[in-house]
């Protein structure tokens, strides 16, 4: 749930999911769209399918076990260096390092890096680095301190070299706003039509495929089955490399046009997984 997300944010939706799947059995035989119901709103929904993913595996090839060990680890789905490292360091003191956007920082900081952070080689390097600055033991706690200290010492904006720890071996301390560098990506820019079909108190929508897959959504606007009648809003929200505007409008679907999906009421749609962009509009109905 941490991967891209604060902690704040985190938190309401850890607390609750600790009480629908307090184990990995309970995990495993959630549907699919019951799980993305508890993680609507986390966005990267990828994370919620690989956790049911992983819980799968765990109780159906591992006896309920976790495997400790960095290598079984990066075996399992959803878990690639970042989580095995958080895994077998913290949950089990494995020798095993640790790179999250604060140890970047961090390190950015310490070494005064200049290099671009957002190209992968430089990423590589402070696995490296990351790797060869590990303790002889404490793996765990060791990492914990490196992203606490990034967290909340080496903060991205005002942080306090005053009270840091690391002070007299900071090279980037006089200047800390320079690191770490990054040459921003650009984004792009996407337009969707959405369609609003009302028939007496239900809404017509459609099942999400590929990367909405699980989800429910109101369709597309498609000009050969429906017709457009009035624009109701426009949403504006970013998703990965993409700035999208979302207009959404009323539309009748033109006689004859068969469009796949179902009638929902505004009650039956509130119990659904629904995508972020789709809810609020829902939520304006
Ligand atoms: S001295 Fe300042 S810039 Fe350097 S690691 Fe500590 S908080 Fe970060």
């Amino acid at each position: 749930m941490l991967q891209q997300t604060q902690v704040k944010t985190v938190i309401p939706y850890f607390n609750r999911w600790r009480l629908s799947y307090p184990d990995w059995d309970r995990l495993a035989q959630a549907t699919e769209q019951s799980v993305l119901k508890s993680w609507e709103g986390l966005g990267y929904y990828s994370r919620a399918r690989n956790l049911h993913r992983l819980a799968k595996t765990i109780v159906h090839n591992l006896k309920g076990e976790v495997p400790s060990s960095l290598a079984e680890l990066q075996k399992l789905p959803g878990i690639g260096r970042y989580t095995a490292g958080a895994i077998a360091s913290l949950a089990f003191n494995q020798k095993a390092p640790l790179v999250d956007g604060n140890v970047i920082r961090l390190f950015s900081r310490i070494f005064a890096c200049a290099q671009n952070v957002a190209q992968p080689k430089v990423i590589a390097e402070f696995w490296h680095l990351a790797e060869a600055l590990l303790p002889q033991r404490d793996f765990g706690i060791y990492n914990e301190s490196l992203m606490e200290l990034g967290a909340l010492l080496c903060t991205p904006k005002k942080p306090q070299c005053s009270i840091c720890p690391l002070q007299s071996i900071c090279i980037g301390k006089k200047s800390p706003e320079r690191y770490p560098y990054k040459e921003k990506a650009r984004s792009e820019k996407r337009e969707e039509k959405i369609a609003i079909v009302k028939n007496k108190n239900k809404f017509r929508l459609i099942q999400g495929t590929k990367r909405q897959r699980g989800f429910w959504l109101f369709p597309l606007f498609n000009p050969q089955l429906m017709n457009w009648n009035k624009t109701m809003g426009t949403l504006n929200y970013g998703f990965t490399k993409y700035r999208i505007t979302m207009n959404y409008g009323e539309c009748l679907f033109k006689e004859k046009a068969t469009v796949p999906g179902k009638w929902m009421s505004l009650k039956e749609i509130d119990a659904l997984p629904l995508p972020q962009a789709h809810r609020r509009i829902a939520k304006g109905l």
